[in-house]
């Protein structure tokens, strides 16, 4: 039988004026940004901390640390590709991709279906198999408020 391995993944960024949005590789117009050490997509990141989960590597903060110059304002689509090199290494590749965008503003659903292939393009897997939703917090909280954005992902991994 063969192997299949489920992966969870969260991640949430600060909203700053003054820094591009990037959300599942794609930019996207808004009055703000997400902050962080990379480019900060929110998005890839949960992506990234999902497949590292179901593969049983460590996770991002321990192979990319914020603390090292060489991922200063990294594109984090690379960082999804060397994460990928491994996987593929281990014989394994992803069967599916749920996730989660929790985000007032701006609104997201024109942009799901892009970023939805975007992430395929990464996986090299066919855009059927990313799916893409945004909920906003109902005004609650940080993300409520529009001062952070957060990202959950669930990932299943296979035998290739
Ligand atoms: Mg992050």
């Amino acid at each position: 039988m063969g192997r299949y391995r489920i992966g969870l993944g969260t991640d949430t960024h600060r909203l700053l004026e003054g820094r591009p949005l990037v959300l599942g590789g794609i930019q996207i117009e808004h009055d703000k940004g997400l902050a962080g050490h990379s480019d900060a997509d929110v998005v890839l990141h949960a992506v990234i901390d999902a497949i590292l989960g179901a593969s049983g590597l460590p996770d991002i903060g321990e192979l990319f640390p914020d603390t090292d110059p060489a991922y200063q304002n990294a594109d984090s689509r690379n960082l999804l590709r060397e994460v990928m090199g491994q996987v593929s290494q281990r014989g394994l590749v992803v069967g599916n991709l749920d996730l989660v965008i929790h985000a007032e503003a701006p609104k997201l659903s024109p942009h799901k279906r892009t970023i939805a292939h975007s992430i395929a393009g990464l996986l090299d897997i066919g855009s059927d198999r990313v799916s893409v939703k945004a909920k906003t917090e109902e005004g609650l909280g940080t993300i409520g408020t529009g001062d952070a954005m957060a990202c959950t992902a669930v990932v299943l991994l296979t035998d290739r």
